[in-house]
């Protein structure tokens, strides 16, 4: 095993006698967020330590499905609709925003397939 330091915050706790305690706490980590409209993920886990995350199957660590755990239903929904609509030729590519580009062109990289 590599050795994967944790990083950890000190705080200093006085305890009802009145002696000091250092305690060391981890760092929260950011909560997974959808990469288009920031909402937060549900299915996805954040869990601090990597080696835990690796311990779960890959269906625990993610929702299994396109983009899970990078974007939020909403957004994978209208990703997936605006990647087919310029599949479709009914949608020009240069009428999505930046953000959103980027996944409907791996949708379509996807589908071409
Ligand atoms: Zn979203």
């Amino acid at each position: 095993m590599s050795g994967h330091a944790i990083t950890k915050k000190k705080v200093i706790r006085r305890t009802p006698k009145g002696q000091k305690t250092i305690l060391l706490k981890r760092k929260e980590k950011v909560k997974p967020e959808c990469h288009i409209c920031k909402s937060k993920l549900h299915g996805a886990i954040y869990e601090r330590s990597p080696a835990k995350i690796h311990r779960k199957s890959k269906t625990q660590r993610r929702p299994n499905s396109i983009f899970g755990g990078v974007l939020c239903p909403k957004c994978r929904e209208k990703v997936i609709i605006d990647a087919s609509l310029i599949k479709l030729k009914q949608k020009n590519i240069e009428d999505v925003s930046n953000k959103e580009r980027y996944f409907i062109e791996s949708v379509l990289r996807r589908l071409s397939k």
